[in-house]
């Protein structure tokens, strides 16, 4: 068989004629490539569009790679042959794809099977549109008339993106651009990022795709409800909520305030029970009357301008799924979401208390994950995973699902020796994880003592923190009960809360962090701010101290509560000594207006520094002398140090906690703070991190405030240091100015760093 290489730029250009510009592109490209690949008797055909604003490739159509593959394989300009052809503007033919010091290898698309590349940018002008790829099994294969032939098809591709762009009036592929994280490992394993770790097992179940798929949903037209059976759903309904709301309550104190209040208030709404009751009434079936009418509230609230009212679908939509199952006579077990993993675009920390209260397994959440969704689910011990918009939309609702969401996987339809794996796994994490392992004190090789303390992020990590026997709490982010309430919380409902959090720790160092939102920490109920960089905005103490009633009613809270407890107070995202003076101001004038009112309260109550910033860095030593002790909130250090968002997949394989500047930063903070006899600890990730741990203990950190489920691992790491080693090692690790360098020191001693965030 011959190539023919004529015939396919004159298909191609019928292909792309104008009459084809408004169908859909993905099918146009699909159907290119098809061609292209049948006519050169190419064993792979590929395109790849560029964006021009991220400076990457994305591969978007392709004839024998894995079809998962697209969306998600993405090449930086200059990366790998193709990345090349497209940044040098010229094409890439090589007889040996594998022998390429260009060549980039991705796992599972089964590109290593084809060893001829040739690649041809597609170009307008100067300007980048893609790349068109041919690749096949013989090296060798492509011949100088195959590049000219795919010149001429890539010129016309060039114009047919470009019209595609006209017409849609929006950058090429702005409705798929891809969500956090990666590509597919095969069919059935489906790779994502982890943000709140655990396994999880149970069926699919797509929040957005609608009302009532969740369990054995009914044909919609089934029929015989009367009037008076939907009178006993909505009955049974209401007292499924309240009974619901009273656990929660229980258990989740500080933020479950009326969670399903929307709930109830939907229901007892004439307008929507009645407007059921008479659809039923003129002859429509039940379950549809339902559906009718949640769809219409759905509506209406998601067009709202208010995001308080826009919130409201998912309760409403859970509303409709309770009133269907209800009216169906199901019982009241199944009426939660237990057994099922719940694939979400985006949820609000409250949904993820709802949905936690009502026994969901897991999460997999398809737009970018806020640190405090991470965060309350690791809270909650609820796994969550990250995954690209067009891997979760791929899932079928109702299949079985494993996640791994350590690792980030996510299996579909597992084999028996998937679940056999992670059995064992689980049992294995159960074993490093036991509380009963962990003593009382923690000791260094050679005796020298460390601290170990808990960050609260909820009142339900009060438990954990006592079974793991953490020395006080070294952080209490107190923003989540304000984050699930509709208004800032009146002083004496957070005294209620922090009070609890001092009692329980029995006199225990309790440390409060004040308000840290902003950032990717929005409060529904704030949103005069509408910002371009949030964070470099108006986040933590800055709001905090422009704020002054909000701020001055959480430090009046955490005085009284900490009357006669050993309680500090920090403040985040301080920049200069003049916050922190600004800050601790105001704590002064509160202190005043307490024992004005006589109010008890204590004068002792210590204030301290969150160091999270460069300029803070640099002013360390009079923050210092200023402050009474400095927390190293790393997450945040490594974020604005290195210029990296810390929600941004893009970019996660920036986010490097290794990087000398981070070594150098965390060593300047700890030098300040010893010098001055003041006390030093650190509370962000980088403090469980058990390659790091060495690092941290030799320049001198001796407090580590954790995600207490971690005692265990950091303590057992600590015991095997001897704090002389831990400081040779340091040293030597400050001395380094180069990442690879450091990743090369720790990798000798069986310390590889976390490749990302
Ligand atoms: C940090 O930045 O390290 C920190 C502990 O604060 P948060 O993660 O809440 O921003
Ligand atoms: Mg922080």
């Amino acid at each position: 068989m011959k190539k023919r290489n004529v015939d396919l730029v004159c298909d191609i250009a019928e292909l792309i004629s104008l009459e084809e510009v408004g169908r859909d592109r993905r099918e146009l490209l699909q159907k290119v490539v098809t061609s292209v690949a049948k006519h050169m008797m190419a064993d792979v055909c590929s395109i790849y569009i560029y964006d021009e604003e991220e400076k990457v490739l994305t591969l978007r159509a392709t004839q024998g790679l894995e079809p998962a593959a697209i969306g998600t394989v993405k090449l930086q300009l200059g990366e790998g042959i193709t990345g090349r052809a497209v940044r040098e503007l010229r094409p890439i033919c090589v007889g040996s794809a594998s022998q390429s010091s260009s060549y980039k290898f991705f796992p599972g698309i089964h590109e290593e099977e084809y060893e001829a590349f040739l690649t041809v940018p597609i170009l307008r002008g100067l300007r980048r549109i893609g790349a068109l790829v041919v690749q096949a099994r013989d090296a060798n294969y492509f011949t100088p008339n195959d590049v000219k032939a795919l010149r001429a098809i890539a010129a016309q591709l060039a114009t047919m993106i470009e019209n595609v762009q006209l017409l849609s009036g929006a950058r090429v592929e702005a409705e798929a651009e891809p969500q956090p994280v990666r590509r597919t490992l095969s069919e059935n394993i489906l790779r994502g990022r982890s943000a709140s770790t655990g396994t999880a097992r149970g069926k699919a179940y797509t929040l957005a795709s609608g009302h009532a798929e969740s369990c054995l949903l009914p044909d919609p037209e089934s029929n015989g409800h009367t009037v008076a059976d939907f009178e006993l759903a909505i009955e049974k309904t209401a007292q499924q909520i309240e009974k619901l709301q009273r656990q929660t309550s229980e258990e989740l104190a500080d933020v479950a305030v009326l969670i399903f209040s929307a709930h109830l208030l939907i229901l007892e709404d004439d307008q929507f029970t009645g407007r059921i009751s008479n659809l039923i009434r003129t002859g429509t079936p039940g379950v549809k009357a339902i559906a009718t009418v949640v769809d219409e509230y759905v509506e209406v609230f998601s067009k709202s301008k208010m995001p308080l009212i826009r919130e409201k679908v998912l309760d409403v939509k859970d509303l409709g799924n309770r009133l269907t199952r209800n009216l169906l006579n199901e019982t009241d077990e199944e009426c939660d979401y237990r057994g099922q993993i719940i694939i979400a675009h985006e949820l609000l920390p409250s949904d993820i208390l709802k949905l936690s209260a009502e026994n969901v397994e897991g999460f997999i959440i398809s737009s970018g994950v806020t640190s405090h969704n991470a965060i309350i689910c690791r809270s909650l011990g609820i796994p969550m995973v990250a995954l690209a918009r067009e891997l979760a939309d791929g899932i079928p609702d109702g299949e079985a699902l494993l996640m791994d969401a350590e690792q980030g996987i996510v299996y579909l339809k597992p084999s028996d020796e998937v679940y056999a794996k992670y059995r064992e796994l689980d049992a294995a994490w159960k074993v490093l994880h036991d509380a009963a392992d962990v003593k009382e004190e923690t000791r260094a090789k050679c005796g020298e003592r460390v601290h170990i303390y808990a960050n609260i992020n909820l009142l339900s990590d009060l438990k954990p923190a006592r079974k793991f026997k953490a020395e006080g709490v070294g952080l209490y982010r107190s923003e989540f009960p304000f984050i699930v309430r509709n208004d800032f919380p009146p002083e004496d409902e957070q005294y209620v809360i922090y009070k609890k959090l001092v009692d329980q720790m029995e006199g225990k160092t309790v440390t409060f962090r004040t308000l840290d939102i902003g950032g990717d920490k929005m409060l529904s109920y704030y949103s005069n701010v509408n910002e371009a960089n949030p964070f470099l905005g108006m986040r933590a103490i800055r709001f905090s101290l422009r704020n002054k009633d909000i701020f001055c009613q959480q430090l009046r809270a955490f005085l009284r509560a900490g009357a006669e407890g050993n309680t500090r107070i920090m403040f985040p995202l301080v920049s200069s000594v003049d916050d922190f003076i600004n800050a601790r101001t105001i704590v002064y004038e509160c202190m005043d207006e307490l024992e004005a009112e006589g109010i008890p309260f204590s004068r002792e109550t210590q204030l301290g520094v969150m160091m999270e910033l460069p300029s803070a860095v640099e002013v360390v030593d009079e923050l210092a002398a200023e402050a009474d002790f400095l927390s190293i909130g790393s997450n945040d250090l490594i974020q604005y140090m290195l210029a990296v968002d810390r929600t941004n997949e893009q970019v996660s394989s920036l986010y490097l906690a290794h990087h000398p500047a981070i070594l150098r930063a965390i060593n300047r903070i700890v030098s300040a703070a010893m010098t001055l006899g003041k006390d030093v600890s650190i509370c962000g990730d980088l403090s469980a991190d058990p390659r790091m741990l060495p690092f941290l203990l030799g320049v001198g950190l001796r407090n580590f405030s954790i995600d207490i489920v971690n005692a265990p691992t950091v303590q057992r790491m600590v015991n095997n240091i001897a704090i002389k080693d831990a400081e040779e090692m340091a040293d030597a690790m400050l001395d380094l100015g180069r990442i690879s360098q450091i990743e090369a020191f720790l990798l000798e001693r069986n310390l590889a760093p976390a490749a990302e965030a």
